[in-house]
């Protein structure tokens, strides 16, 4: 796989020394800042965003305490992805548009997952940081009516 930048720095200060990182769908990439010239719709696959000690204290507590995601204040130019140009330049053989809607799926499904095992004790602050952040930005964008975190559990129709 293609493998870009190899030390992805803190997203928010700019930071090499980071301690967290999780994984966003590329349409959330419109929130962040100086995304501008960014063709979300060409990156091939999830992006990844990177957090030095402070700044991931920061955003636990935004995301666990508050319900908030940081990404308005993420920096892009500091994000990690892959664009279709490079996979292109790399095979030299045209690739097909990516698909946002599988791979914004595939994100959901694993975040409902840590939803549903939010009291689970092996289940980490990290992965419930990615989820909430995964859920209220595509909540934002439209993508879905209600982040997972927020969604009250169906009622089950088995008692
Ligand atoms: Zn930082």
């Amino acid at each position: 796989m293609y493998a870009g930048r190899t030390n992805t720095p803190c997203c928010l200060c700019g930071s090499e020394h980071t301690v967290s990182r999780f994984e966003i769908a590329p349409r959330a990439v419109t929130l962040m800042k100086n995304s501008g010239p960014i063709a979300w719709r060409d990156i091939v696959g999830a992006v990844t965003l990177s957090f030095c000690e402070s700044d991931w204290e920061l955003v636990s507590e935004l995301a666990l305490e508050m319900d908030m995601h940081p990404l308005s204040r993420c920096n892009v130019a500091y994000a990690s992805f892959s664009l279709r140009e490079d996979f292109e330049a790399l095979l030299s053989a045209k690739k097909d548009e990516p698909d946002q809607t599988k791979q914004e799926t595939k994100l959901l499904d694993r975040s409902r997952d840590v939803i549903d095992s939010t009291d689970d004790p092996y289940t980490e602050d990290r992965d419930r940081v990615e989820a909430i952040v995964i859920g209220l930005s595509l909540e934002e964008l439209g993508v879905i009516e209600a982040a997972p975190h927020r969604k009250q559990r169906p009622p089950s129709s088995a008692d």
